[in-house]
């Protein structure tokens, strides 16, 4: 009979999995995609506020961001236009009303990599993630070999 070996899996895929932050003050869309990502197999963080967000980003090495444009605190774009100024590149999914286009060229003209308008279906948001992750896994391959 077979028993759960405890440690060595877990151990492997703490190595491998990929860390993500979570900006969203919506408490329940902060849930769905907190969940939705952790169940992909991500390691997910999260933040409520964009000053909390914006401290996270700076100070952890995520692989990528999922950031909310209308926050308190601190919003969307200037969170991202911080973390352009100071250097930071990870790629970073920005979330916008429906509607609001100009949230987009803005978001965009901040330094984001891609949106996706609200209300999304989590599928959406799964696939650009991995598109994004996909691309800056290729660009620091790239990199790495001169
Ligand atoms: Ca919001």
């Amino acid at each position: 009979m077979a028993e759960w070996g405890c440690g060595g899996v877990a151990a492997t895929e703490s190595e491998l999995a990929l860390r993500l932050l979570v900006i969203e003050d919506d408490p329940d869309l902060n849930r769905q995609l907190t969940t939705a990502l952790t169940d992909a197999g991500y390691v997910v963080d999260r933040a409520f506020d964009g000053e909390e967000g914006h401290y996270l980003g700076e100070s952890e090495p995520y692989d990528a961001v999922i950031l909310d444009i209308g926050l308190p605190k601190m919003d969307g774009i200037s969170v991202l236009e911080s973390w352009r100024r100071a250097g930071r590149s990870m790629p970073v999914l920005i979330l916008t009303a429906r509607d609001r286009w100009s949230d987009k060229v803005q978001g965009f003209d901040a330094g984001a990599d891609d949106y996706v308008a609200k209300p999304f279906h989590l599928e959406e948001v799964l696939a650009r993630v991995r598109a994004l992750l996909r691309r800056s896994a290729v660009i620091q391959e790239e990199s790495d070999h001169g």
